[in-house]
């Protein structure tokens, strides 16, 4: 199989993952008790926003989605991409326009029913751009959101749409003056979508929602669709994240010019 091949083929579970910014690990271990939602102890309505490359990206943060709506919080779901995937319109033998509109209206009924908007910006699947231009644009339409937490993409992926939606992402946070909590989210099984030196170090418990994560996962078209069963037991009923906000007022925190270097090897 070509790596383009790999690439469209099935990818990984939908269980959120997260990790540390700056490349710094930890050592995978359970920091938060589950059934924790970030930034939750506010006691006040918050503002969540996931940011993910692709229509169905989201899902793979569902669970946690999902809680936070249940909660009364406000959630946000972008997409960069309008569903546009010529593989999956070829192997659908439906035109690209067709198979996109069937997509994003897949995205939008799935994400009515964990509670969350679902909104589409206008970049182009497999051929994302990341430049100045691209983060000024996007830093004003997730400012215009004021989010409290914002869940991205862990940008050591092989998809170069994963790897650009996590740049921008991120590049928001910073913009904002690391404002709002980042969470990196990733999908951790599968092929070459697996992402790279990721571990989680926050748990949350979706036990409460998973009836609501079966009835969305997966996607009626989606690219994701391998480990249908399993992650939806009750063993995978939880999602990880990690912080990337340890204190926002220090800088830019676990920066990998400071301190004891982390090397590893890009495919463990
Ligand atoms: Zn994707």
């Amino acid at each position: 199989m070509t790596r383009r091949k790999l690439f469209h083929a099935a990818v990984g579970s939908s269980l959120a993952h997260a990790l540390l910014a700056g490349g710094q690990q930890t050592s995978g271990r359970r920091l938060t008790p589950a059934d924790s939602l970030p930034e939750a102890d506010k006691n006040r309505k918050l503002k969540v926003v996931f940011i993910g490359a692709h229509v169905d990206d989201w899902c793979g943060c569902a669970g946690t989605l999902a809680r936070y709506s249940q909660q009364g919080h406000a959630v946000v779901c972008y997409s960069f991409t309008p569903g546009d995937s010529q593989s999956m319109a070829d192997a659908q033998h439906i035109s690209l326009d067709a198979l996109a509109k069937l997509r994003r209206e897949d995205a939008a009924r799935g994400a009515k029913i964990i509670g969350a908007q679902f909104r589409v910006l206008n970049q182009r699947n497999q051929n994302m751009r990341v430049d100045p231009d691209v983060y000024d644009q996007f830093n004003r339409t997730i400012s215009a959101e004021n989010p409290d937490v914002v869940f991205g993409m862990w940008p050591l992926e092989f998809h170069p749409d994963h790897r650009a939606a996590a740049m921008l992402a991120y590049n928001t946070w910073l913009a904002s003056g690391m404002r709002f909590a980042f969470y990196f989210c990733e999908t951790p099984e599968a092929s070459e979508m697996t992402a790279q030196q990721f571990s989680p170090n926050r748990w949350v418990d979706i036990e409460p929602v998973i009836e609501l994560k079966r009835e969305r996962w997966p996607p009626i078209l989606s690219s994701r669709n391998g480990g249908r069963n399993a992650r939806c037991g009750p063993s995978f009923a939880a999602e990880s994240t990690a912080a990337s906000t340890p204190k926002r007022s220090s800088g830019l925190p676990l920066s990998p010019l400071s301190g004891p270097e982390h090397c590893a090897p890009a495919l463990a």
